[in-house]
């Protein structure tokens, strides 16, 4: 009788499945085309300081504008390019290619110097020539290494696959600046920043959301608020949506903030004109 209502499940799923796997496939074969056919695109979203209202750094996001589909949120692709080979590495090494460009850009038009962060997959960091590629980029563009950050998630820099964290290493001993991204969600061991001290924590948006409507939400975010002084970090809050959240951060003495309260992440265009004036 369990076997016949196996049977039965396997009948019900497998279309849905061979669905999902299908349309994985053909998400997979579209992305590997779309940076030769221009499909990508960076948008920005500024930081925040709180207390002057200054923007102290601005985050790149990878947005996919499909022929067909129309814009794919990178929650969709990002794990399709994880799941196959080099597709993830060739994508963000392109990511910060053009976040140099953009960087060297604004440089270049006279705009205040602001620190460009860009987010990095296990598989850029996977690569044996990583920090060489980025070293490149650097002299490419000439770029001061500091006006360029990268953001790890704690799991990044808690799995030592093939040496990752040993390039981490390289790439902070370059001047580069690295960012906890998501804090407070990956591993509970806290020991990697005794080992490789890092120069930002991003508190991750789940606890900001609730820091409102729940107590244990509001104290986690003012814990990691005094560890991050405590350790000479910088601190930023992410997915701040609103006043009240952003008084709340101001009076915790957070030193950034980041989210749609200020601004969504943008087109290079409308990031000037909103945040470095029409001049
Ligand atoms: P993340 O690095 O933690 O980026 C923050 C995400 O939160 C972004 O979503 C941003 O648009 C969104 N966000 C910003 N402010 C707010 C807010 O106030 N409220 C809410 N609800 N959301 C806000 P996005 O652009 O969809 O990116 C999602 C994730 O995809 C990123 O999370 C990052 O993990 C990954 N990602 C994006 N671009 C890249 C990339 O170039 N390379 C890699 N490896 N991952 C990327
Ligand atoms: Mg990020
Ligand atoms: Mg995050
Ligand atoms: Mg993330």
């Amino acid at each position: 009788q369990a076997k016949a209502r196996g049977r039965g499940c396997i009948q019900f799923f497998a279309p849905e499945m061979n669905r999902r796997a299908k349309e994985r496939h053909e998400l997979e074969k579209d992305l590997r085309a779309a940076i030769a056919q221009d499909q990508l695109s960076l948008y920005f979203q500024p930081q925040i300081s709180p207390g002057t209202g200054q923007m102290i750094g601005v985050e790149a996001l990878l947005r996919w504008h499909h022929p067909q589909k129309g814009l794919i949120p990178p929650a969709r692709f990002i794990p399709v390019a994880e799941d196959s080979g080099h597709l993830m590495a060739t994508i963000g090494n392109w990511v910060i290619e053009k976040a140099c460009a953009q960087a060297r850009a604004w440089l270049d038009a006279e705009h205040p110097a602001v620190r460009m962060s860009v987010n990095v997959s296990i598989a850029q960091l996977r690569d044996d020539e990583f920090p060489a590629y980025v070293e490149k980029l650097l002299q490419l563009y000439r770029l001061p290494a500091d006006l360029l950050q990268m953001e790890l998630t704690e799991s990044i820099i808690m799995s030592d696959i093939e040496g990752a964290t040993e390039r981490v290493g390289k790439i902070k001993d370059m001047g580069i600046h690295i960012a906890i991204d998501d804090f407070g969600t990956g591993y509970s061991s806290l020991s990697y920043l005794k080992d490789l001290p890092v120069h930002e924590l991003k508190i991750d948006q789940s606890f900001v959301h609730n820091i409102l409507t729940d107590v244990n939400s509001a104290a986690i975010v003012q814990a990691i608020i005094r560890m991050a002084q405590s350790l000479k970090l910088r601190v930023i809050a992410e997915g701040v949506e609103d006043k009240a959240t952003m008084d709340f951060l101001v009076e915790n003495e957070c030193e950034g903030v980041q989210g749609y309260y200020f601004s969504e992440p943008v087109m290079p265009a409308a990031f000037e004109t909103q945040f470095f004036g029409q001049g």
